[in-house]
């Protein structure tokens, strides 16, 4: 990024910021403070919260997998009409697209995910997950440990709540409900089935995250803030045999083991030690029995890095250990499949300015935190954002301050975290803030 660009940013929230303070000072009754709608908000949302507060539950204890949201879709569908959204349902799978036109203005999307993980809920809450599907042709059980709910529920009182306030800004407003987030693939699905065609293209798009920060801060950045995603599947092929009689056999199972260890060679001793890049391999399968040398060992992992040569140095790299651990056994050469997902995602300086300025005068500068440091997360919101659409993806903390200390301790009870089995947000303060954060950055993408 040029320099005199970032400077004029620098200038540009210095000026905003002065303009919110002259708002909410002495000059109040002479320059209207930039989102005069700000304090109308917290009791717009103290009064929804119940009914957000049973969906966010029901939600809850009834998560789909990607591209199987067909309830959850319904649900958002249903809710949307009511609120007075046209709805179309279908796009992109399981995708919902809800435009609301209120005059000429600018058009703002805004994203929610959908889906759940294929893993089991150890929360114990009397709402926890119980749901199991299939997955992959295997039982699977099914849980909301990414947050997805909390997005939704957030996403819902947003349209209320901008609705209700809806005689105060003028433009169209589109709100998506995104299938297969977990899988980094729904937002391309939406695109391919006319997402920006069959619909307005918006001038910005907003989405938020679930973050393990204490509820009621919000985490943002400018540029670069997740990483670059790609998945991988390995089947190293073998010759199965009797475990008594190893020497008649290829054994698959120690080509995977050596793989797995010598891959992460590539990320220590290739890749630059000051460059972000990481190889996980997260299941392996194969074998039966303790006596039987199976034929084939499948691996699924991920890949992420921020910049594109890094990432390129860490595919070549995966395929060129896989072919040599095969080798290695005299076995015939492994699939390699490695599967390109999300691009990093890259928030937009000026939209993030503008929205920054009101999160903080609306929630408190200190409640509203810049990070230098971009997620090794990946997002597929990146996806609208490379389709030409000016965005700010934004984290809102939904963890209890004290357990987040009582963990830093030693010996403390470690944090659960997103995709952990007990990951359980607070409810209340986490679907309030994501609702009054995400109405303010809207408004401030309104002019308002
Ligand atoms: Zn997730
Ligand atoms: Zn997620």
């Amino acid at each position: 990024m040029p320099t005199h660009a970032h400077t004029f940013a620098l200038r540009s929230l210095a000026a905003a910021l002065l303009a919110f303070s002259l708002g909410a000072g002495a000059g109040a009754q002479t320059q209207p403070a930039a989102s005069p709608q700000a304090s109308a908000i917290p009791p717009l949302v103290d009064a929804m919260y119940p009914r957000l507060d049973a969906l966010y539950k029901d939600l809850h204890a009834h998560p789909e997998l990607a591209f199987k949201e067909t309830r959850t879709a319904a649900l958002l569908a249903a809710e949307m009409r009511a609120i007075g959204f046209e709805v179309t349902e279908k796009v992109g799978g399981t995708g919902v697209v809800a435009l609301y036109r209120n005059g000429p203005g600018p058009v703002v999307m805004v994203r929610t995910d959908m889906d759940g993980l294929p893993m089991e809920e150890k929360t114990g809450l009397p709402y926890a997950s119980q749901a199991r599907t299939d997955w992959g042709g295997r039982d699977s059980f099914v849980a909301h440990s990414c947050g997805h709910d909390i997005h939704m529920a957030s996403w819902l009182g947003t349209a209320r709540t901008l609705v209700a306030l809806k005689d105060q800004w003028k433009g169209t407003l589109m709100f998506i409900g995104q299938p297969a987030e977990e899988t980094v693939s729904g937002a391309k699905a939406m695109l391919a089935d006319g997402l920006f065609t069959r619909f307005p293209k918006p001038d910005a798009a907003f989405a938020l995250h679930t973050a393990p920060t204490p509820h009621g801060a919000i985490g943002y950045g400018i540029g670069i803030s997740s990483s670059n995603s790609d998945a991988l599947e390995i089947v190293f092929k073998g010759r199965g045999g009797h475990g008594s009689r190893p020497h008649t056999t290829i054994d698959p199972i120690v080509i995977a083991a050596r793989f797995v260890t010598d891959v992460q060679a590539v990320v220590s001793r290739e890749k630059d030690p000051a460059e972000f890049g990481v190889v996980t391999i997260g299941a392996i399968q194969g074998g039966t029995a303790g006596n039987i040398i199976p034929d084939t060992v499948t691996l699924r992992g991920t890949i992420r890095s921020y910049k594109p040569q890094v990432r390129e140095q860490l595919l070549a790299g995966v395929r060129r250990m896989a072919m040599a651990a095969a080798a290695t056994s005299g076995a015939p050469e492994p699939v390699v499949k490695l599967v390109p997902g999300g691009e990093a995602l890259v928030n937009d300086e000026a939209v993030v300015t503008r929205a920054a300025a009101a999160l903080k005068q609306a929630l408190g500068a200190a409640q509203v935190v810049q990070s230098t440091v971009p997620s090794t997360g990946s997002e597929d919101f990146s996806a609208f954002i490379n389709a030409g659409v000016p965005s700010m993806y934004f984290t809102i903390g939904v963890l209890d301050a004290r357990d987040i200390a009582a963990s830093a301790q030693p010996g403390g009870k470690p944090l659960a975290r997103n995709h952990s089995p007990f990951f359980a947000p607070v409810p209340e303060p986490s679907i309030k803030t994501g609702v009054h954060a995400m109405t303010v950055a809207v408004l401030s993408a309104l002019g308002r």
